[in-house]
């Protein structure tokens, strides 16, 4: 497919340079000596689009006439990170991009650098969007991503004397040489409004009159499967005011639309960001199953057999939506009836529950809903109606059960029990979340459907993750093992003969030791702090919240450094604790975590007495292009949540793929983890989630036993208040509350214990080379199961029933 005609400016060096200089002078409007780094990258940028335009076309064209079922991953989060570096190592140029910007004294990696992150996303949830579109492409599945264009995504986190500083994120300051705007097919998405009733022929038909209208204009970014022919889509939709009339002041009515796609998770602290906040997922929905439903009327000539050629995936509930707004087209345009509307609504969809922490299960006031989607909110009161009735029937007179099932119920729309009642396949993302699910936060539902609940263990492309972050161990993995684990992860495994190889054991450690280098480096540019790359490099990168238990770790660190002051025969090999992690910009107590750690920082990495056995760095910005130098240079993966609270996680499986071993509770995927290595290759530690869920179940935790019966405990919990910090007095007092007098919701104190003897043990563990390396190779060996190709595999086999396209032509 590639490299006929022009297209060929990829096939040799020389051809390369000669396009890539005219290009440059074509599209910057300068001479290649006064170019600057970012003309480069968007040249090249430019250069790779063209090259893979024609494919990109033959893919939907192949997809339109072959009538292949096709899958529309819905979410509110993809967290990219750079396409550059990853689109040129799916292509297979890469080498010679890097041969021929050399030849022009030109270093590609500075080039790659110069790239905003796509930071359309929180965290693990975004991070999986973009992993599964990587993986979709990559396996030749016909699969699309619908998400919002946001102006700024997540904000840029700076720490200003230890305090977290957020600033307005600018991906799109410098252009996007990735997307394409395609105004044609832009799309109307209407809000608030009336409902009117209409008698047409016996039936009843509903029409929304003076609505507000918003134009969805979509910019398509192009997906790279890593080596075939498809180039998938990522449809991100931009609002912008339509040319419809509307009552409003022009100007505000401007600002109002714009709001839109401005802002991701705009606070909602006030009615006002609510609004905002649920405009956004409905334009989200309306704009992307309209879109959906144009194509395949423009293809089958009509809908009745839109579950057969569509699968539409909703990631979480934010796009929950989809099932009213699939409801309301096929009943109000198509004139379908509901029984046969239903029937096609919830073959078609099918959803994904990411947590179960209560706070996190989305809940939208009726006062919010009703006014500005009239329509929408009538046929959610229809789901419900129909639910319950169908409950009553199953469950008579048992009021309690029914109205804790309900859709609506307290005046609060309840959108996961919407998604559930409204959908074919409901999977958790871990086995011991799945089950969670089934025997506790859902149960009820599972009870009633059974068989809509299934597992689908979270993954991760080891292309971005091992392939593109660590080609040192990449290229290593190859001369040991060949380089099929890049199409079939599984056959990592065929490392396990190596695990006992002197030579290949020597390999690892050094490329270990030149990822170190790599990190330090970075570390001292950012903090002008020197670390000891023989040391210990133990990280906790993730976001910021109590359940994850960053506190945990502080503690085990203030303990240690206790320890080293006081008692002269105690000894540790040195160890640098990195820590990154940007907080809610509304979560008070997260950010008073952040303030504390950077005020451990302060006070350990100035004393002289115990500078060479102990650092701590925090390190600002925790984003995708940061985690990818961050994963390949640690020995220790602290995963080390509350168990049963975190759902999945998949930094732990970045980790693994990069030969760190993980320190962890038996919580989300570390289970799946500790499967795979076998108990003697991680350390685990801590209160099992059937413990946790028990204590919550039954009480009977007291947080003020472990203070007053650990002298350790007691130690480091009174050094948040006594002065110990140099801040204000009741600077570090929410925290110390929240372990005392409010019984430590998150058994920080109770794991503490296990969590000194875990690290006593990683601490002698590591000084046993030998043992460390076999640790560190069993789980890079074992981290193929993670892929997300594997977890893709298993959606598109068990839920969507896609088939992989044959070769493009
Ligand atoms: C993988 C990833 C996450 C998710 O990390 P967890 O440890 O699973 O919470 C969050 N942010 C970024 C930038 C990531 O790459």
């Amino acid at each position: 497919m590639y490299g006929r005609g022009e297209k060929a400016m990829f096939s040799n060096k020389e051809i390369f340079k000669e396009t890539f200089l005219e290009k440059l002078e074509m599209l910057c409007g300068k001479s290649f000596k006064e170019s600057t780094v970012r003309d480069q990258y968007h040249t090249l940028g430019h250069m790779v689009r063209e090259f893979i335009s024609a494919t990109w076309i033959a893919t939907n064209e192949h997809n339109r006439s072959t009538h292949a079922k096709q899958v529309y991953y819905l979410s509110i989060e993809f967290l990219l990170g750079r396409m550059l570096g990853n689109n040129l190592l799916n292509l297979g140029i890469r080498e010679i991009c890097e041969e021929g910007l050399l030849d022009l004294g030109i270093s590609l990696q500075e080039v790659e650098e110069s790239e905003s992150d796509a930071g359309l996303g929180n965290g693990g949830l975004g991070r999986l969007a973009a992993c599964f579109l990587d993986s979709l492409a990559s396996l030749n599945l016909p699969g699309h991503g619908y998400g919002i264009r946001y102006k700024h995504g997540l904000f840029d986190q700076k720490i200003v004397e230890g305090y977290q500083v957020e600033l307005p994120e600018q991906w799109l300051r410098h252009g996007n040489v990735w997307e394409l705007r395609r105004h044609d097919q832009a799309i109307e998405v209407g809000f608030w409004g009336e409902v009117e009733t209409i008698h047409l022929n016996g039936r009843l038909d509903f029409r929304t009159v003076s609505e507000e209208k918003i134009t969805a204009v979509p910019y398509d970014i192009p997906v790279v499967g890593y080596k075939t022919d498809t180039i998938n889509t990522l449809r991100l939709w931009n609002a912008e005011p339509s040319p419809y009339p509307t009552d409003k002041n022009v100007m505000e009515y401007k600002r109002e639309t714009e709001a839109v796609s401005e802002l991701l998770y705009p606070d909602d602290t006030h009615d006002e960001g609510k609004i905002l906040r649920l405009k956004q997922q409905y334009f989200l929905v309306s704009a992307s199953l309209q879109n959906i439903i144009q194509q395949h009327r423009a293809h089958h000539g009509h809908v009745k057999d839109l579950h057969k050629k569509v699968a539409i995936h909703i990631n979480d509930t934010h796009p929950v939506l989809a099932i009213p707004e699939l409801m309301r087209i096929l009943l109000d345009k198509e004139k379908m009836s509901w029984e046969e509307a239903w029937h096609i609504t919830i073959e078609t969809i099918s959803y994904t529950n990411h947590t179960t922490l209560s706070e996190a299960l989305e809940k939208w006031p009726v006062r919010i809903f009703k006014p500005l989607l009239p329509r929408i909110y009538m046929i959610v009161e229809e789901i419900n109606e129909r639910f319950c009735k169908q409950l009553w029937k199953r469950y008579p007179g048992e009021w309690d059960r029914i109205k804790q099932m309900a859709i609506i119920a307290d005046d609060l729309v309840k959108m996961a029990h919407l998604a559930i009642v409204g959908s074919h396949s409901i999977n958790g993302v871990a086995k011991i979340h799945t089950n969670i699910l089934k025997e506790r936060e859902m149960n009820h539902f599972y009870k009633f459907y059974p068989s809509k609940f299934n597992n689908k263990t979270n993954g991760i492309t080891h292309r971005r993750w091992l392939l593109k972050a660590n080609p040192q161990l990449a290229s290593l993995l190859n001369e040991a093992i060949g380089d099929k684990w890049v199409q079939s992860p599984a056959k990592l495994t065929e490392l396990l003969s190596y695990r006992e190889d002197a030579v290949f054991q020597h390999q690892i450690a050094q490329v270990k030791k030149a990822r170190k280098d790599i990190l330090a480096k970075h570390i001292y540019e950012q903090t002008g702090i020197n670390v000891d790359t023989n040391s210990i490099f133990d990280v906790q990168v993730k976001r910021l919240h109590a359940y994850k238990r960053q506190l945990l770790n502080v503690l085990h660190i203030m303990y240690l450094y206790n320890r080293l002051k006081e008692d002269s025969s105690f000894t540790i090999y040195p160890h640098t604790f990195i820590f990154g992690a940007k907080a809610s910009p509304g979560y008070y107590y997260a950010k008073k975590i952040i303030k504390l750690i950077n005020s451990l920082a302060d006070k350990v990495n100035h004393d002289k007495q115990t500078n060479d056995r102990l650092k701590v760095i925090f390190l600002e910005n925790y984003r995708v292009s940061l985690a990818e130098d961050i994963f390949p240079a640690a020995d220790v993966s602290e995963q080390i949540s509350t168990a049963s609270k975190e759902a999945s996680g998949t930094g732990n499986m970045k980790f693994m793929m990069n030969g760190a071993v993980t320190v962890g509770t038996l919580d989300g995927a570390n289970i799946e983890i500790k499967e795979e290595v076998g108990n003697e290759h991680i350390f685990i530690f801590g209160l099992t989630s059937e413990e946790v869920l028990n204590y919550h179940h039954n009480g009977g935790y007291r947080s003020m036993d472990y203070y007053h019966h650990d002298a350790r405990v007691h130690r480091v919990v009174d050094q948040l208040v006594n002065g110990y910090y140099p801040v204000a007095q009741d600077e570090f007092e929410p925290i110390y509350d929240s372990l005392t007098v409010q019984n430590d919701e998150y058994f920080v104190l109770k794991d503490l214990a296990s969590y000194i003897d875990v690290h006593e043990r990683v601490n002698n563990m590591y000084q046993d080379t030998h043992t460390w390396l076999r640790m560190s190779i069993t789980n890079i060996a074992q981290s193929g199961h993670f892929t997300s190709d594997r977890t893709i595999l298993q959606y598109a086999h068990d839920i969507w029933k896609i088939k992989h396209s044959e070769m493009i032509r």
